[in-house]
């Protein structure tokens, strides 16, 4: 590491003392070279009107494509750029607990590398936050760029997971919010390793404001997730933040149960008084397919919960750091 280089758990001890910067703009990416550029451009040129010390949060989640290199060259000149790389891709909600868990600001913006997020709407989020918000939500207008598909099953899931958990999720807002560093202490003290981003945001409350804005189509690149991906990410809100599901099992036992006992003495009772032949290969099979679908439904439900357990009682960490580069503590976060 050359000399001016230091770890980011040294600037970290270094600037506990120091007074914090006022902003960490965490940034993860994921092969984003085409947007990289472009987006420390304009972020670095939005802070720069807000004429206070902040510091810009890049991680890197496992890119193979040369983003690393590029960001490594945002330090160069820059007091508030810091990298972190992580050993492989964990996903982005990993790679958010890992620039919030290495954040120094008083407050935190999570900001996505492809430029759907805008920058210039961050002096709006900070004046809010100024009035007294601890969380300034960004709730998306319209969703440009998105399909229908997308659209309608991003509203199916917000009807679901509100309908389902036990706190409030709002619609239409994904990561890009500002939080206090109270909330973000908060978030970082949570220990769970299933980090459902959306849910666990919105967990700590707080004082909360929303503000609307238009969510900009992709600047370069293509998404990085895909239809698999976004189902296993509704699963897993639905299974971390909710048991009603198994409840809902339950339930489904509790009136077949009822429904065969009432059928139950229907058929015994026609059989003892009136002698009558056995019912139908139809029905039984109908009944018989109905009760195995219920059970194998309500065993894979349960299968659900046991694996995330399983997953939490290893409690691997839920990122590796590999490299970290940042410029040197001089804990003069001056912007220029
Ligand atoms: N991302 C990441 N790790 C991943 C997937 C995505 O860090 O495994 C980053 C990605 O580079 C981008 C942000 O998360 O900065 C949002 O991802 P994307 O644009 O693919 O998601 P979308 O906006 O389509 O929901
Ligand atoms: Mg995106």
């Amino acid at each position: 590491m050359p000399a001016s280089i230091t770890s980011i758990t040294e600037h970290r001890e270094a600037t506990k003392s120091a007074t914090p910067p006022l902003l960490s703009i965490v940034i993860p990416f994921f092969n984003e070279d085409e947007a990289l550029i472009d987006c420390h451009a304009r972020v670095v040129a939005v802070l720069d009107t807000l004429h206070q010390p902040c510091e810009i949060i890049y991680v890197d989640d496992g890119s193979n494509d040369g983003s690393w290199s590029q960001v490594i060259g945002f330090t160069a000149n820059n007091h508030r750029v810091r990298c972190i790389q992580l050993s492989r891709n964990f996903g982005k909600e990993a790679a958010m607990t890992a620039g919030m868990a290495n954040s120094a600001g008083r407050a935190v913006i999570l900001l996505d590398a492809d430029l759907q997020d805008p920058p210039e709407l961050i002096p709006k989020m900070v004046d809010e936050w100024k009035r007294g918000y601890d969380v300034v939500n960004m709730q998306r207008k319209q969703r440009h760029g998105e399909s229908w598909l997308k659209r309608a099953t991003a509203h199916l899931f917000y009807n679901v997971i509100n309908r389902l958990a036990d706190i409030n999720i709002p619609r239409n807002v994904g990561d890009f919010r500002l939080l206090d560093r109270k909330v973000v202490d908060v978030i970082n003290s949570l220990p769970e390793r299933n980090r459902f981003m959306k849910g666990l945001l919105s967990w700590p409350g707080f004082n909360t404001c929303m503000l609307q804005f238009d969510r900009d189509a992709r600047q370069a690149g293509t998404t990085k997730w895909n239809y698999a991906k976004l189902i296993h990410l509704a699963f897993e809100g639905i299974t971390s933040f909710s048991i009603t599901p198994l409840r809902i099992a339950t339930a489904a036992g509790v009136v077949t149960s009822i429904i065969s006992v009432m059928m139950a003495i229907v058929l015994v009772s026609k059989t003892l008084f009136w002698g009558d032949p056995v019912a139908g290969y139809p029905s039984l099979m109908t009944v018989v397919l109905l009760l195995g679908g219920i059970q194998l439904l309500s065993i894979g439900l349960m299968g659900e919960y046991v694996g995330r357990l399983f997953i939490e009682s290893k409690q691997r960490p839920n990122f590796i750091l590999m490299n970290e580069q940042t410029a040197e503590p001089n804990t003069d976060f001056n912007l220029k």
